[in-house]
């Protein structure tokens, strides 16, 4: 996979050359460019916003910074004589836009390339959104119902999440499959050695041995916490979808 990051703090996606994310990198697992917006301005101060149309409060990114960047990244990428026949996917972190997740993460891991662009300030000129069209898939993308002062950190969170799903970027692929939201359910607790400490033991069916009874807790302690803490989760799970031993352990 190809992820390009477009941001006027190029210096905040460092963190992206550490662990796993890193190492994909290293490996050649995964292609990541950074790019500065402002190196796609053309005026002596490198400016990359304006006071919005309209009036109000705060100041917004000005399109045609952001049309250089994206064209040349375009123009870079990977086009159709190199096998890669969709449109590259183009992520616009926004607090007003789809909210990301695991099954997001999933869908996105497949994809050949992905662009980030960051935007800062009250946001980029929307008619960028609507031009980019013609380049990209365009999908606005928010973190959560929050607001944060720019995308960069949204960007972190998103490429760890599907970069981690890239085949070899994880050593042991089996790890994936019983996370919290693989299945719809957060994930059972997790104990190691020593089997007592501080006065707590580890519940006693893990040190039994017996795997049946094990797979039978660990399930039912994913029905127990998710209902606990994220009823919501519980009520969007399929419960068509129960298996026997799901019955047996909810
Ligand atoms: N005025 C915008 C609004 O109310 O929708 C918020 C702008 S915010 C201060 C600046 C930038 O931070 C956004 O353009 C976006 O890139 C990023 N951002 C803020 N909150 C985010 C979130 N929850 N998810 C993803 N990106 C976010």
């Amino acid at each position: 996979m190809r992820i390009d990051v477009v941001s006027i703090f190029p210096e905040y996606l460092a963190p992206l050359e550490l662990s796993l994310i890193g190492k994909a990198r290293q490996d050649g697992l995964l292609e990541l460019n950074v790019h500065d917006l402002r190196t796609f301005t053309t005026d002596k101060h490198r400016t990359v916003d304006d006071t919005p149309y309209g009036g109000g409060a705060g100041m917004v990114m000005k399109p045609e910074p952001w049309a250089q960047a994206l064209e040349s990244i375009a123009k870079s990428g990977m086009t159709p004589e190199d096998g890669a026949a969709k449109k590259p996917v183009l992520i616009v972190p926004s607090p007003a836009g789809e909210r990301f997740n695991q099954a997001l993460a999933y869908e996105l891991a497949d994809e050949e390339q992905l662009v980030f662009a960051c935007g800062r300030y009250e946001g980029i000129d929307e008619r960028v959104i609507e031009w980019a069209a013609g380049h990209f898939t365009v999908r606005p993308m928010s973190l959560g119902d929050y607001v944060l002062n720019g995308g960069e950190v949204a960007v972190l969170a998103m490429v760890e999440a599907i970069g981690r799903l890239l085949p070899g970027v994880v050593g042991n692929p089996e790890s994936l499959v019983e996370e919290s939201h693989s299945d719809g359910l957060l994930e059972y607790p997790v104990y190691t050695k020593p089997s007592s400490w501080r006065d707590r033991e580890v519940p006693a069916i893990l040190l039994s041995g017996n795997h049946g009874k094990i797979a039978q807790w660990r399930r039912h302690e994913q029905f127990r916490r998710t209902a606990a803490r994220r009823p919501d989760l519980l009520a969007e799970f399929d419960a068509g979808g129960l298996t026997r031993a799901d019955k047996a352990a909810f």
